[in-house]
C-alpha cells in the first residue's frame, strides 16, 4: 500500500518539473545541476542560481541521504488522508549536492524513530497513473 492514496490530488508539473517527473517515472531519481559550474539543486530551475548558466544536465541522486527536518501531518488537508493521519513530511539532503533538498515522506517508520540528521535511502513508491514517487526509509 502506498504511503498516500494515489487518489490525492497530483500538481501538474510546471516545464522544469517535468523532466524531473518523467525520469522518476522510470524509478531514476535525477536532480537538475548545471552543466558548466556544477551545482545542483532542486527544484529544477531554467537557470543556474550560481553561474546564471542555461546549459542544464540531469545527475543522478547520490545514495547518501538524510532527514533535513521533517513534521507530521494532523490534519487531513484532504479527504484522501484522513485515514492516513499522522503522516510525516521530511525535507531530504544529500550531502554531496548542498543544494538539493526534496520534501518527501519517510515510509515504515515509528514516528519516534525519525530524526534530524538520520540515515535513509531511497524507497521508490507507488503513485497515480503508474507514477513512481521518491520516498525514503530509515537506514537501520
Ligand atoms: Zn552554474
Amino acid at each position: 500500500m502506498p504511503y498516500l492514496p494515489d487518489t490525492l490530488p497530483f500538481p501538474a508539473p510546471d516545464m522544469d518539473a517535468a523532466e524531473f517527473w518523467a525520469h522518476c517515472r522510470e524509478r531514476r531519481l535525477m536532480f537538475q545541476a548545471c552543466g558548466d559550474c556544477g551545482t545542483a539543486q532542486h527544484p529544477p530551475l531554467p537557470v543556474c542560481p550560481a553561474c546564471q548558466s542555461t546549459n542544464r544536465v540531469w545527475v543522478p541522486a547520490p545514495a547518501e541521504a538524510r532527514v533535513f527536518s521533517y513534521t507530521f501531518a494532523h490534519h487531513a488537508s484532504h479527504p484522501a488522508v484522513r485515514d492516513r493521519l499522522p503522516y510525516n513530511v521530511a525535507v531530504i539532503a544529500f550531502p554531496a549536492l548542498p543544494g538539493v533538498k526534496l520534501i518527501s515522506n519517510v515510509i515504515d517508520a515509528a514516528p519516534s524513530a525519525l530524526a534530524v540528521g538520520a540515515d535513509v535511502e531511497l524507497a521508490w513508491d507507488a503513485g497515480p497513473d503508474g507514477l513512481w514517487l521518491p520516498r525514503f526509509r530509515l537506514l537501520t
